[in-house]
C-alpha cells in the first residue's frame, strides 16, 4: 500500500491550490487524487453562457496544473477509512488503497439529479441546460441568443451550491442582450429563487431587485423546482404549486450534495447534504484529527465559493505546516469570508463580499465594490482567470 504524508482528494480549485501551497512551504510528499483529465475554471462558465467567453478559456489539462513534486493519482475515490490504525486510508475505483498521515477532502459537491425528477431528461432533450453543468454550458448561449419571443425560466440553486447566486449572471446578461435587441418586451422571463431575496444581503439585494424589475423579470420567491416534463417546470412556492409551461428554454441548475462516500465514512455532520463535519475556523474534522476538509464539500456555515478558498487554503496550510506543539491560538482562523460576483448587465459587475454572519467583508479598503462597475466586470472576466491559473493554482495567493 502506498503511503503519503498528505493525501488530497479532489484536484479542483481547492485541491490544486492547497497542494501547491504545501509544496511551496516545504511539505515534500503530497499526493493528489483527481480523476478528471480536464480542469475547469468554473466562474468563466457563466460568461460562456452569455456568449462572452469560449470554452477554451475555461479548460486546461489537469496534468499541466498539478504542481511539480506532487504525486497525481488519476483515479476516483470510492471510500475512506478515517480511523485505520496507521492513519486514514482512501480506496479508489481502480482498486488502489492509499494510506496517509494527513487526509484532506476537497471533492466539491455532486450534482443531485435525483432531487429533481425530469431534470436529467430535460437536459437530454435539449430544452434545459445550465452554466453550472460543465458539459451543457456551451448549449446555453445558442439557446438564448436568438430568442425573440416566448417564455424562459432561470433558477438559483438552494444552498449548498458552488457560488449559487452567480446563477443570476446568465439571466441578467441575457436580459441585457434581449433589451439591446429590442425583443425583451416580447419575452416572458421567470426566475425561481430559493430564498425571499436574491442574495439575502440588504444593499446588493436592492441593486439586483432593481435590475430584475427593470428587465421585467417575474420572480417566484422561496420557491423550488420540483419536477420537469413536456417543456414545463413545476415550481413549489409558499402559496402553492405553479406550472410554468410552454418554455422555449429552462436554465435550471441541479441541486447539490456532498459525495455519498463522505457520509458512508461517518465524516458527515448533520446537514441534509452530507457535508464534511469540520471545525468552522480550522477545517479540521471534529472527530478524526488526521482528517481535514475545505471547499464546497465542507460544512463551514458559509456560502461556498472559489473566492472563499483563498482564505481557506492559507489557513489550512498554516495549520498543516505549523511546528508540532504550536498553540492553536497562534494559528490563523477562517472567518467564513465568501464572495458573490454578480453581473447586472453585459458591462457591469458588483462584488459582494461577506463573512459567516453576513456582515460586509471587503477585500479592498475605501472602495465600495458592491457598486456595479465596468472595471470590476473586466477584472472578473479577464483579470481573475489569469490570476487563477498563474497564481491561485500555484499556491501564491
Ligand atoms: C457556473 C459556476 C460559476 C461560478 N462562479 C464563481 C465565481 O464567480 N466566483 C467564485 O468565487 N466562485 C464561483 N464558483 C464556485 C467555485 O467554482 C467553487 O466554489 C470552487 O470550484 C470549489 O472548489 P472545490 O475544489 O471545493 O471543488 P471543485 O472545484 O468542484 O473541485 C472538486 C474536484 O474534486 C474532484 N472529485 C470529485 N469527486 C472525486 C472523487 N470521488 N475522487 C477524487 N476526486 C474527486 C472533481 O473531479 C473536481 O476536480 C462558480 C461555480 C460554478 C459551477
Amino acid at each position: 500500500m502506498d503511503h503519503h504524508a498528505v493525501t488530497i482528494v479532489g484536484g479542483g480549485n481547492a485541491g490544486i491550490s492547497l497542494a501547491a501551497r504545501l509544496l511551496r512551504e516545504g511539505v515534500d510528499d503530497v499526493a493528489l487524487v483527481e480523476p478528471r483529465t480536464t480542469h475547469h475554471y468554473r466562474p468563466l462558465l457563466n460568461y460562456v453562457g452569455a456568449g462572452l467567453a469560449p470554452m477554451s478559456a475555461v479548460e486546461r489539462p489537469t496534468r499541466s496544473l498539478v504542481p511539480d513534486g506532487c504525486t497525481l493519482v488519476p483515479d476516483h475515490v470510492v471510500s475512506v477509512d478515517p480511523g485505520a490504525s496507521d492513519g486514514p486510508t482512501v480506496t479508489t475505483a481502480g482498486g488502489r488503497t492509499l494510506s496517509t498521515s494527513t487526509l484532506v477532502l476537497c471533492p466539491g459537491l455532486d450534482e443531485d439529479w435525483d432531487a429533481t425528477p425530469g431534470l436529467a431528461r430535460a437536459y437530454d432533450e435539449g430544452w434545459a441546460a445550465s452554466t453550472f453543468v460543465g458539459e451543457s454550458a456551451s448549449r446555453v448561449w445558442p439557446a438564448l441568443r436568438d430568442l425573440t419571443a416566448g417564455r424562459v425560466l432561470f433558477t438559483v440553486p438552494p444552498e449548498p451550491a458552488p457560488c449559487g447566486p452567480t446563477a443570476l449572471k446568465p439571466l441578467l446578461m441575457a436580459c441585457d442582450h434581449w433589451r439591446r435587441r429590442g425583443v425583451l418586451d416580447r419575452l416572458d422571463v421567470v426566475l425561481v429563487l430559493p430564498y425571499a431575496t436574491a442574495l439575502a444581503v440588504p444593499v446588493p439585494d436592492r441593486r439586483v431587485e432593481e435590475a430584475l424589475t427593470s428587465y421585467g423579470v417575474r420572480v417566484l420567491r422561496e420557491a423550488s423546482v420540483t419536477e420537469l416534463g413536456d417543456r414545463a417546470v413545476t415550481v413549489t412556492t409558499p402559496t402553492g404549486t405553479e406550472v410554468v409551461d410552454d418554455l422555449a428554454f429552462a436554465h435550471v441548475v441541479p441541486h447539490y450534495r456532498a459525495p455519498r462516500w463522505i457520509e458512508d465514512a461517518g465524516l458527515a455532520g448533520t446537514t441534509a447534504a452530507g457535508l464534511a463535519d469540520v471545525d468552522l475556523h480550522t477545517m479540521r474534522h471534529r472527530r478524526h484529527p488526521a482528517v481535514w476538509a475545505l471547499g464546497d464539500c465542507a460544512d463551514l456555515r458559509t456560502r461556498p465559493s472559489g473566492g472563499a478558498l483563498r482564505d481557506q487554503v492559507s489557513v489550512l496550510a498554516a495549520h498543516l505546516t505549523a511546528a508540532p506543539g504550536t498553540p492553536e491560538a497562534r494559528l490563523p482562523r477562517y472567518d467564513g469570508y465568501t464572495v458573490m460576483p454578480i453581473t447586472l448587465d453585459r458591462r457591469r459587475l458588483m462584488l459582494v463580499e461577506i463573512d459567516r454572519d453576513g456582515r460586509p467583508s471587503p477585500s479592498v479598503p475605501f472602495v465600495d465594490l458592491t457598486r456595479p462597475r465596468r472595471t470590476t466586470w473586466l477584472a472578473d472576466r479577464y483579470g481573475l482567470p489569469q490570476t487563477y491559473f498563474r497564481r491561485i493554482l500555484r499556491g501564491k495567493v
